[in-house]
């Protein structure tokens, strides 16, 4: 009877149907993302264990994982004296006997009854005993093993589905619909590689590491292709010449603002400008990414970038990752584009109502402003017909969603993207197909030096110590902890309870400690913010919340605690707070009590160098582009096999793609419907602009 319903599986058909699972067992999956069967077979496995050596039962061993074949000699369900039921069999073989012991199954008596033959995977205890090995139970001599005695795939799982479960449902997947799962690829694309079926086959059930690998290149190019061939498709109507603007003034702006600069810039600053207002001269849209190390002056860039375009009758647009910032980046712009008479507007969480509506009137009527502010700025109340430049500090939180919605706000306007974390080539290729670049290595002159050093937490008197001796020149310090959870409120805890033993310490009650955290109002947090520029707060704990881009020149101390939750980019970025003076700044990673010696390590690496593009390199191997590049944030979906390292995979992806694109820009070819369903599927967002563009 099943083999008639099973003709009508399909890929799209819901899990609940698939034989031993059902109605309940489905919500489960659900939790998991797996609705239908091919979602399932595309659940691919997290790792696998190498559970393929048999050997006999005398030769089992402590150290490593085996399988033995033998047959069950006795078996039995007992209480535990804590009240449980756990399960004990005894299997055997020419050779001898093994104990295998599984706490609280006793279901598993059903399953493993005297006389049954059984593949069982895994070490023995000092008591010769297997604790809850792997184990399959063998029903006929042709059964393939799914459980032990193989490379055995583990699945991601949630409570109530048993990797044994999920093994058994992939493989019945597979069964059903592996063959009529739709490969989006054209075939030029995949040429050489094999084919879906076989690659979805050998991913879940691989006989060896090489049928493994097989699949996983193939179902990473896929991935891989797909990304590819939307950044593809955005970036030929992106960078199509005419659909953006001519908006570089003459330039006498901006020679009047540098006229008042307190100081010249670098060569690096000259040559970046040069490329950016270059760019802005081509009504082609631009892309471009302004990396420059912490402290290397972006800012003053970007505002000389901004006052071309506002020369050229455009408005202008400064959006920073947060508030603080936002309201920093106002007075810095204000001063340098005062000498332009430019004015400089603000649209932050601490503008009142009565401000927000006459700003937002002023930028409906298209007057040429710099606005600045948080990403607000993208929210469609706020219009700004005459938007000829975005700058976006720090790039991290800006992706390509917000950079779809900018080009709603008008044609589609020229962004330049502040960065202090360098992004290889690889994932610059992944993220934004094509990204132009301009980078400044060199520091402006005259800045202090920055010594970082990691100091256990026994050391922490003689930091403070420290501090007080910094505090007592005049100089000001910070102290951060890090974001632990997600919404704050634990760290709002933590950084309270430390601001508290700060305040109360006898060698710093002289001076006064302020706190600052994302959990605070805006209006609270600005006025702490002020009051540290101002010198009136000597010592500033805080979270994260000051990562990017504070600059007051005079704090020359920064401790960071729990350092070895941070990635190495990120503390490079907070220990950038400082050394912004002529001082000598002392950087203090204190690693929590727990910090294995490999953590450790990876800190004293900050102790070595000063250079962000080594660090981000180094951060990039090390935790993978998700964390460095925030790829949550930025509107793609989330690779499961690809690993954006893999160059030259990456390249085939990218070479593949853009022939199929340039072959068929819209994908409308039917040959390019499954690509264009995939597409539709997983990019829908992303892809709004190029389907109708
Ligand atoms: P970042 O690149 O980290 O955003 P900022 O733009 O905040 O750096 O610049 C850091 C500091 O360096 C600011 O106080 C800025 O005014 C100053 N600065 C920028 N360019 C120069 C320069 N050419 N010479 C000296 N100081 C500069
Ligand atoms: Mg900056």
């Amino acid at each position: 009877m099943s083999q008639t319903v099973s003709t009508a599986f399909e890929p799209s058909t819901p899990v609940q149907f698939l034989t031993g699972v059902g109605p309940a067992r489905a919500r489960l999956f659900e939790k998991l993302g797996i609705v239908t069967l091919e979602h399932l077979v595309r659940h691919y496995p997290r790792t696998y264990l190498d559970a393929r050596t048999f050997v006999k039962v005398r030769d089992l061993s402590g150290d490593r994982v085996l399988t033995v074949l033998g047959r069950v000699t006795s078996a039995a369900a007992h209480r535990t004296r804590g009240g449980r039921t756990d399960f004990t069999a005894r299997i055997s073989d020419e050779t001898g006997h093994v104990t295998c012991h599984f706490f609280g199954q006793p279901w598993l008596s059903r399953a493993i009854a005297p006389g049954a033959s059984v593949v069982v995977s895994g070490t023995v205890d000092p008591l010769g005993r297997m604790l809850n090995p792997m184990f399959e139970v063998l029903e006929s001599e042709v059964e393939e093993l799914l459980h032990a005695g193989r490379l055995v795939p583990v699945h991601a799982l949630t409570r109530g589905i048993t990797g044994r479960g999920m093994r058994v449902a992939v493989r019945r997947a597979l069964d059903r619909v592996a063959d009529r799962v739709v490969d989006p690829l054209p075939p030029d694309a995949s040429r050489g590689m094999e084919s879906l079926a076989v690659a979805l086959r050998h991913i879940h059930f691989p006989d060896d590491e090489s049928e493994r690998d097989r699949a996983r290149e193939r179902l990473a190019f896929e991935e891989l292709f797909l990304l590819q061939t939307v950044l593809e498709m955005r970036r030929r109507v992106f960078a199509e010449e005419g659909r953006g603007l001519a908006t570089a003034g003459p330039g006498a702006l901006a020679a009047a603002a540098r006229q008042a600069l307190p100081f010249a810039l670098t060569a690096d600053q000259e040559k970046a400008l040069q490329e950016i207002v270059a760019d802005l001269a081509r009504p082609r849209p631009m892309h471009r990414l302004l990396v420059g190390d912490v402290g290397s002056g972006k800012t003053v860039v970007g505002l000389l970038a901004a006052l071309h375009v506002i020369e050229s009758g455009h408005q202008a647009a400064f959006m920073a990752p947060t508030e603080i910032l936002a309201r920093q980046h106002v007075l810095t712009l204000t001063r340098f584009a005062r000498p332009a008479g430019v004015d400089v507007v603000a649209l932050t969480g601490a503008s009142s109502p009565a401000e927000r509506r006459a700003i937002q009137a002023r930028l409906a009527a298209g007057e040429p402003l710099l606005v600045v502010g948080t990403h607000a700025l993208l929210e469609a109340k706020v219009q700004m017909p005459k938007l000829g430049l975005a700058i976006v500090d720090e790039q991290h939180r800006f992706g390509v969603r917000q950079r779809a919605t900018l080009a709603k706000k008008s044609a589609i306007p020229d962004v330049l993207v502040l960065s202090a974390t360098p992004i290889p080539r690889t994932l610059a290729l992944a993220m934004y197909g094509d990204l132009d670049m301009s980078a400044m290595r060199a520091k402006p002159p005259g800045r202090g030096r920055i010594v970082t050093r990691v100091a256990g937490e026994e050391k922490f008197p003689q930091v403070i110590e420290f501090m007080a001796q910094e505090l007592a020149a005049g100089r000001q310090a910070y102290v951060v902890l890090p974001v632990i959870e997600e919404g704050g409120r634990i760290d709002a805890k933590a950084a309270a309870a430390e601001h508290e033993r700060l305040s109360q310490h006898p060698l710093l009650s002289r001076f006064q400690v302020g706190l600052l955290h994302g959990r605070l109002k805006a209006d609270e947090k600005q006025r702490t913010m002020d009051a540290f520029v101002a010198n009136r707060i000597q010592v500033l704990v805080t979270t994260t919340v000051i990562e990017v881009g504070v600059d007051v020149s005079n704090a020359t101390l920064m401790v960071i605690e729990n350092a070895e939750r941070f990635g190495l980019s990120q503390l490079h970025q907070l220990r950038g707070r400082i050394g912004r003076g002529s001082h000598r700044s002392v950087c203090v990673l204190v690693p929590g009590a727990a910090t294995s010696g490999e953590a450790q390590q990876r800190l004293e690496e900050l102790t070595a160098t000063d250079d962000g593009f080594v660090l981000a390199e180094a951060d990039l191997a090390m935790r993978g582009p998700g964390e460095l590049w925030g790829m949550r944030q930025s509107g793609l979906p989330r690779l499961k096999l690809a690993d954006l390292r893999d160059e030259r995979l990456l390249t085939r992806a990218h070479e593949a793609a853009r022939k199929t694109v340039a072959s068929d820009a819209r994908l409308l070819d039917p040959a390019h419907r499954p690509l264009r369903e995939a597409l539709l599927r997983d990019y829908r967002e992303a892809l709004e602009l190029a389907l109708a563009g």
